[in-house]
């Protein structure tokens, strides 16, 4: 998950990394009486998650609190590479001396953590990156030695940072770094990383992607999701614990396992090759644990979709036998009484899968079809969704 600068700064500020005072808002008048409380000159800056704000004219210096309303009312609104601006941070300006860069990332193709830093930071990174990349130093960082404050010093150094910052920027970057693995993320990145005419240190910016493999231990990042862009299918999906993508094509999928699931997307995709080029919805895996509640859930929100015209149910008893899932579907049709519309092609094999297809056949639902294989379940799905 990718966070807003105003996100960023706030485990920022929970990890001690310097950064400036400010508040979000949405509306233009609150930007006014942000900078008022502030008291002094003020940044109005556009949270979009993409970079070169500050070029698209997304990030403005505000001396007055009228001056913040009057940029805060320009950016709303503002289409920044396709990201509609709807919120403002609005910061104390800081005085710039010098914009450095710094990043912690995972560098997978080396299988290691990097480190990137520079003294050429701010808007022109990518041309200092492209031209130059002898500034911008790239620093492996061992997984189990991490970033103490030697470390944090010497890759300052490699930057080119200047003599008389290294101490305050290595406590900074040795903090990032806690940020970086506390918070479990992917990405820090501060540009700039700002020197003070006084020599002081501060992140300006903000950037952090979580890893979303280990929401369970942060259940405060719960608060960084931003339901306005979560597909609502998806939210529900994930209120009841399912594993749900949404896809572009017209036939529900819905299987007990990702490996299964993924191999029945390749399948009804090609399938649907001899029937109009119809292709799969979704991806829903029902996991391990197929109880009609489940079922009803994950049927619920395929059923949801309007561009899903058929759906696809690929279950392989192991554990959950086919009998329960037979009765879970025939549970879940029930639970959903008016609100299951489409056809369902069932194919159900594995353990005890005699008893799951006889409780779907004496149930004798008008909306499902049973199908003995995953190959004619896939062609039944895709021939219902092409009519
Ligand atoms: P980005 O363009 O999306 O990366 O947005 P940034 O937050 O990095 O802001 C862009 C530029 O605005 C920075 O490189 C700075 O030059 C400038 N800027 C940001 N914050 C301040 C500030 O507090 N004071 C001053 N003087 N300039 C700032
Ligand atoms: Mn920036």
């Amino acid at each position: 998950m990718d966070l807003f600068e105003y996100q960023a700064k706030e485990l920022f500020a929970k990890h001690d990394v310097p950064t400036s005072a400010g508040r979000v808002t949405e509306s233009a008048d609150d930007a006014k009486a942000i900078a008022e409380e502030i008291g002094k000159p003020v940044m109005v800056k556009a949270q979009v998650k993409t970079g070169g704000r500050g070029k698209a004219g997304g990030v403005k210096y505000a001396a007055t609190a009228d001056d913040a309303h009057t940029h805060a009312g320009n950016i709303l609104g503002l289409d920044i590479k396709g990201h509609v601006v709807k919120k403002l941070l609005v910061a104390e300006a800081s005085d710039i001396a010098e914009e450095y860069y710094i990043s912690f990332l995972l560098d997978r193709s080396n299988r290691t953590y990097l480190a990137m830093c520079s003294v050429e930071g701010g808007m022109e990174i990518e041309e200092v990156a492209a031209t130059k990349p002898d500034r911008l130093a790239k620093v492996p960082v061992d997984a189990i030695n991490g970033v103490d404050i030697a470390t944090a010093r010497s890759i300052a150094e490699q930057g080119h940072l200047p003599a008389e910052v290294l101490d305050a920027a290595a406590i900074t970057i040795a903090k990032l770094w806690e940020v970086f693995v506390g918070e479990d993320a992917t990405l820090v990145e501060v540009n700039p990383l700002v020197r003070t005419p006084d020599d002081q240190i501060l992140a300006l910016d903000g950037k952090i992607t979580l890893d979303e493999n280990a929401d369970f231990r942060h259940p405060d990042h719960e608060q960084f999701v931003d339901q306005d862009a979560t597909d609502p299918l998806e939210l529900k999906a994930k209120q009841h614990d399912l594993n749900y993508v949404k896809l572009d094509g017209q036939v529900g999928v819905i299987g007990n396992g990702a490996g299964l699931v993924m191999s029945t997307l390749d399948v009804v995709a090609y399938a649907g090759e001899n029937h109009g080029g119809v292709k799969p919805a979704n991806f829903l895996d029902i996991g391990g644990g197929a109880s009609a509640e489940v079922m009803a859930a994950g049927l619920d929100v395929i059923l949801g979709d309007s561009q899903v015209k058929s759906v696809f149910v690929n279950v392989f008893g192991g554990i959950t036998s086919c009998d329960a899932v037979a009765t879970g579907i025939v549970k879940a049709l029930e639970i959903l009484g008016d609100e299951a519309n489409k056809p369902l092609v069932v194919r159900l094999d594995g353990n005890n899968v005699e008893e799951g297809r006889r409780i779907l056949a004496e149930a004798n639902h008008p909306l499902v079809i049973q199908a003995e294989t995953m190959d004619s379940g896939a062609d039944k799905a895709a021939e219902l969704a092409n009519k």
